[in-house]
């Protein structure tokens, strides 16, 4: 089954509106088949609005998404946005369950789901992020645990909602470390995940689902990457700050 690739840039925390709103100005302008990729970029909070507007002003089809949400509507929560904030800001998308947001700020399955189900109620799509531990791969338990992390954080989402969501399997080890899973390695996952969405949902499901592969891509691995049957395109942290490399890294196609 054909299925649009999609290819992300999370730029973690990095840009100010300023900076973000050049990389845009000078993105929008370069020679992308949008017919054959969808692009999205999710920049800091901040950053929202005033690319969304931009975005608007220049009627590009690049999708904007924020790098999380808070998992309650509003209240007493000091520093936390809620999934209706960032759709207030122009965004039609979030990242949720990225391993830093796991590793440092002790994101759960459990608080991973709470927040994928408050995005969906706020009609937001979700890239949702699993992946293993360095240490849980040479254990040889890398398969159990991302499908385990799949299966708390999806738990309650109706086959309607999944619709919503492309998975990104993103290996801990491999994430801003100059290391990349071997495109065989990459696609034997991405098969796994598959077919447990098809047996978590349905086969149709399963085939239409994107699956993203998140972990130091670059422009000079990028093509080896999608030509994998599963990869159905990338989650790109590092070389998604420059626009040269992620330009390139987006037109893995031509
Ligand atoms: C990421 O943050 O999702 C990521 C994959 O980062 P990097 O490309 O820098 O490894």
């Amino acid at each position: 089954m054909k299925r649009k690739p999609l290819i992300a840039a999370n730029w973690k925390m990095n840009k100010g509106i300023g900076e973000s709103l050049d990389y845009f100005l000078k993105f929008k302008d370069k020679n992308i088949d949008y017919s054959q990729v969808d692009v999205l970029i999710a920049p800091p909070y901040i950053s929202l609005y005033p690319m969304y507007k931009e975005i608007k002003a220049n009627k590009s089809p690049i999708f904007l998404s924020s790098q999380n949400i808070y998992m309650k509507d509003e209240g007493a929560y000091t520093g936390e946005i809620s999934a209706a904030m960032v759709k207030s800001c122009g965004a039609t998308y979030t990242i949720l369950g990225h391993s830093e947001r796991r590793e440092y700020f002790n994101e759960t399955d459990e608080i991973v789901n709470m927040k994928l189900k408050k995005a969906i109620s706020a009609e937001l799509n979700i890239i949702l992020c699993v992946g293993e531990r360095d240490i849980e791969r040479e254990a040889g338990v890398a398969y159990e645990v991302v499908l385990s992390q799949l299966g708390k954080s999806l738990m309650g989402v109706t086959e309607e909602e999944i619709e919503r969501i492309a998975i990104a399997y993103e290996p801990v080890w491999a994430i801003g470390t100059g290391k990349t899973a071997s495109s065989e390695d990459a696609e034997a996952m991405h098969n796994e995940i598959r077919k447990k969405i098809e047996i978590l949902y349905n086969k149709t499901i399963g085939e239409s689902i994107r699956i993203l592969y998140g972990g130091s891509v670059k422009p000079e691995n990028i093509r080896e990457l999608m030509q994998k049957e599963n990869i159905d395109g990338a989650l790109v942290g590092g070389a998604s700050l420059d626009v040269e490399k992620f330009c390139k890294i987006a037109t893995f196609y031509a």
